[in-house]
């Protein structure tokens, strides 16, 4: 078997495409590569860590229609958040009992076109969401999302999804009085978790529901243990093979030998690492004669892919044709006229001296968030570019 190369973010296949785009005069803006082949390796990485779980690939993460074939092919499941995502992994050919409504907030009528498009599985967080589900998706199955206080993850989830634990439990109490089947119970711990140990308290919780709700007559059969899953940057990550033993560690001391069905839904962790970017330095600057850091400004911002710089919270690998130069400390800025369109200035980014105006940089683990994060012409600037290899 081919190694595993989920820190590689370059590989073979990317290079070679970047190259015959330059080569053909094609290189003209921004745009990202995403290799299937690290996408498969990845599904398998979650498939073998966590052998017992369904994996539930977050399209959000990419919709790009060849990923989701790649995946539909594979035996994934999906987690979608619109009917619109729905219809994009329906038209696989996946069928849509391989998909979740996982999305807590959903307007009625889309709750029922998804049941008239087959989908059977919803995400709630509230008693009005259950109304709504009961009322237009009849008998189908529900799980309640807990919040996650997101501790350890460099893109924490906000309160904005999930109820607290201990009003789970009467939420799928009226889910099961309404005729809905109650399933289970979901959370997220935080994206770009880098601590495997983060899952622990939230299945302490899942399981006290289980144990509630059980001696109330309702036998949950599902734990949705989320995404959160990392992609390497800068900093190491612990491989997925350390999340699935901390998990089922987990799993275990909570569930004793009754252990749950269960799914993961990564995003991030299923193609972050199999996108690169290349994009075009336009501009290196200084404020003043005496600066001590260099504005770089580059063909691609906050606005046309590089939102999760957002706060300076993802901070991306980039490469030169300059590395192994010295370095000097960089603001990197996109190539907008919105002032909040600066990736790196609190902490400044590191580039050889040697950078020039014209030269490309190669920005990594792009495969995740960026495409779909991408305005669609603010300021004039396109779309991100996509292509899948
Ligand atoms: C976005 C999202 C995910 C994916 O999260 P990652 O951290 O990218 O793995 C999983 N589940 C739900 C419900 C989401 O909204």
């Amino acid at each position: 078997m081919r190694a595993l190369r989920r820190d590689a973010a370059m590989t073979d296949r990317i290079q070679d495409f970047l190259r015959q785009r330059r080569d053909a005069g094609r290189d003209d803006g921004p745009c990202m590569v995403l290799d299937l082949e690290v996408v498969r390796d990845n599904y398998r990485s979650f498939a073998t860590a966590l052998p017992d779980t369904r994996v539930f690939y977050a399209v959000k993460a990419n919709p790009a229609p060849e990923v989701l074939d790649l995946l539909a092919r594979l035996g994934s499941c999906f987690d979608t958040a619109s009917v619109v995502e729905i219809e994009q992994v329906l038209a696989t050919g996946c069928p849509p009992e391989r998909l979740s409504f996982g999305n807590t907030i959903k307007k009625e009528r889309d709750i029922a076109r998804a049941y008239a498009l087959g989908v059977r599985l919803f995400a709630v967080d509230c008693e009005a969401e259950v109304e709504k589900i009961a009322r237009v998706a009849p008998g189908s199955k529900v799980f309640c999302r807990i919040l996650c206080d997101g501790d350890g993850a460099e893109w924490p989830l906000s309160r904005k999804f999930g109820c607290v634990p201990e009003m789970a439990g009467t939420v799928l109490e009226r889910a099961q009085r309404l005729g809905l089947q109650a399933y289970g119970i979901s959370f997220h711990v935080g994206s770009q978790q880098r601590n495997p140990r983060m899952w622990d308290a939230a299945l302490a919780s899942a399981s006290a529901i289980f144990r509630d709700l059980a001696e109330k007559g309702i036998h949950l059969s599902m734990v949705n243990l989320g995404g959160g899953f990392p992609t390497k940057y800068l900093k190491d990550v612990p491989a997925v093979k350390a999340y699935g033993q901390a998990i089922f560690r987990s799993l275990r001391k909570h569930f004793g030998n009754r252990i749950p069905e269960t799914i993961i839904e990564p995003g991030r962790g299923m193609v972050g690492n199999a996108g690169v970017i290349e994009a075009e330095v336009v501009l290196i600057s200084k404020k003043s004669a005496d600066d001590n850091v260099k504005w770089v400004y580059l063909d691609i911002g906050k606005f046309n892919g590089l939102a999760e710089t957002m706060d300076e919270m993802i901070r991306y690998p980039i490469r030169t044709d300059f590395d192994g130069d010295e370095l000097e400390a960089c603001v990197l800025a996109g190539p907008t006229c919105d002032s909040v369109d600066v990736l790196y200035e609190k902490d400044p980014y590191f580039l050889p001296v040697s950078l020039e105006i014209g030269a490309k940089v190669l920005i990594e683990g792009t495969g995740a968030y960026t495409t779909t994060y991408s305005a669609v012409g603010f300021n004039g600037f396109p779309p991100l570019q996509s292509f899948v290899i």
